[in-house]
């Protein structure tokens, strides 16, 4: 396929194999991208579908015929979901579009015993628009889900992923990758979840700046984590996440 430019659009937006551009894309399409009538473009819904479009002139504006669904297999083949205490300042901003990157499907902003402030509205829906951003970037099938904050404690209690990871900076604890290792040796059935019914799901938390209480990691032990390590070194909060999806990517990706 050669490089052809790329449009997220809405599953609403389809109909009849046909996609109704709304003015914005119409303005992007022609003005922007410069593309005309006759010209092909990606689309995509962020829900794992990419179309080969056509655009069309008609009188009422600019619309895009479907011509063929393309293939594409660029996500990991485990379901990953980021529990991230929330830093201060805009870095989470940072670990949003890293995490897109590498991956995740989704990530749970939760609040510690040492990161109290609740995020306001108007941030969650740009770390929305940043996950949107970047997972159309890294051409990547689906947008990662970015849940509204919560507290650790509830996110521990309701998480239903299969293997639970909580990323302690301090003390003795098995190593991320050879806990990863384990949970797939080569050619495992578990990869893509054929013989789990699809549940192969990991969940990773990662702690504040201050990193997580006693406590935390006591109840998070509770509820079938696992504290690991992430290596020798104290990494910092936005810097930990990108290590730990790195860690998955290269243990459970096949190429
Ligand atoms: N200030 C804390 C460190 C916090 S680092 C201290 O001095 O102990 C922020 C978070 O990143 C930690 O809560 C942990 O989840 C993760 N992290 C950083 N380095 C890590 C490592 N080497 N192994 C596992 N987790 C790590």
């Amino acid at each position: 396929m050669p490089q052809l430019q790329r449009l997220a659009v809405t599953a609403p937006q389809i109909c009849d194999r046909q996609i109704a551009l709304t003015r914005e894309q119409q303005h992007y399409l022609n003005r922007v991208l410069r593309l005309q009538a006759g010209d092909r473009f990606i689309a995509m819904d962020g829900r794992g579908h990419w179309w080969l479009a056509v655009l069309e002139a008609r009188e009422t504006g600019l619309f895009a015929s479907i011509a063929e669904e393309i293939a594409v297999d660029r996500e990991l083949p485990v379901e990953v979901t980021l529990m991230a205490a929330l830093p201060k300042g805009n870095g989470f901003d940072e670990v949003v579009r890293q995490a897109t990157e590498l991956g995740v499907a989704s990530i749970v902003p939760v609040t510690s015993d040492r990161t109290l402030l609740k995020p306001s509205e108007q941030k969650v829906e740009r770390w929305r628009r940043i996950a949107a951003e970047a997972a159309e970037q890294s051409e990547r099938q689906f947008v990662p889900t970015i849940l509204e904050p919560i507290s650790f404690d509830v996110a521990v209690k309701d998480c239903n992923q299969k293997y639970r990871f909580i990323c302690v900076a301090r003390g003795e604890n098995r190593h991320l990758w050879d806990c990863l290792a384990d949970l797939a040796p080569p050619q495992s059935p578990l990869i893509r979840g054929e013989q789990d019914g699809g549940e192969l799901s990991i969940v990773i938390a990662i702690g504040p700046e201050g990193g997580w209480t006693e406590g935390e990691v006591k109840r998070a032990i509770e509820f079938d984590f696992e504290a690991v390590s992430l290596g020798s070194r104290i990494l910092r909060a936005v810097t930990a996440p990108i290590v730990a999806l790195s860690l998955v990517g290269a243990a459970l990706e096949k190429c």
